[in-house]
């Protein structure tokens, strides 16, 4: 009887539970029932990408030290160090540098474990090219700075929509002092100081 009576009682708790991540779905479906679509007119406007997006990797040559550690963190072991020794210095010397983005996966290890900080990730991302080919970047390709959204004359920019004020859902005619949801990273670090 006991027994019986503590599978009625799991039962019930488990259809309680069932019942409870049903509502939390379709709360968040009728959430979105509500919403109009946005529609961003790429490439007249542009969305700009949050303060961690991992874009295209920028490379900066006179900091590179040839450890290769970047190689070796790298999941498919892609960055390409070119190097030789110097006997007079007893250094190793740089000669060439390049990361093909056709193959890239863009996790950022590289840039994370970097000693040197080189290699940073841009807020670029359009990366197309004709020929895959072209997608092999060579250091003087790596070095070169992303155009940001912000300061493209011929492009619209629309803030990000982890980045509205509370409770805006349309990128679109924001008064130019809105103020966004959350803090800027470096306000959190003056908060933690
Ligand atoms: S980890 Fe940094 S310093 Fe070392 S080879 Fe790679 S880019 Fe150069
Ligand atoms: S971002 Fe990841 S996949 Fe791309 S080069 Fe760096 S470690 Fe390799």
């Amino acid at each position: 009887m006991l027994k019986f009576l503590k599978q009625v009682s799991d039962y019930t708790k488990e259809t309680v539970q069932a019942a409870k991540y049903i509502g939390q779905g379709l709360a968040v479906t009728f959430d979105h029932m509500q919403r109009r679509p946005v529609t961003v007119q790429y490439p007249y406007e542009k969305l700009i990408p949050s303060e961690r997006f991992r874009g295209r990797i920028h490379f900066e040559f006179d900091k590179c030290i040839s450890c290769e550690v970047c190689v070796r963190v790298c999941p498919i072991n892609l960055p390409v160090v070119d190097w030789e020794f110097n006997p007079e210095t007893k250094k190793k010397k740089l000669n060439h540098y390049s990361i093909d983005f056709g193959v890239c996966i863009f996790c950022g290890n590289c840039v994370e474990y970097c000693p040197t900080n080189c290699l940073s990730m841009t807020e670029e991302y359009e990366l197309a090219a004709y020929d895959r080919h072209e997608l092999n970047y060579d250091s003087v390709a790596l070095g070169r700075l992303p155009y940001k959204v912000t300061e493209d004359p011929m492009v619209t920019p629309l803030r990000e929509f982890a980045y509205l004020p509370k409770g805006v859902i349309e990128p679109h005619g924001l008064p130019g002092g809105a103020k966004r949801s959350g803090s800027r990273p470096e306000d959190i670090v003056e908060t933690e100081k």
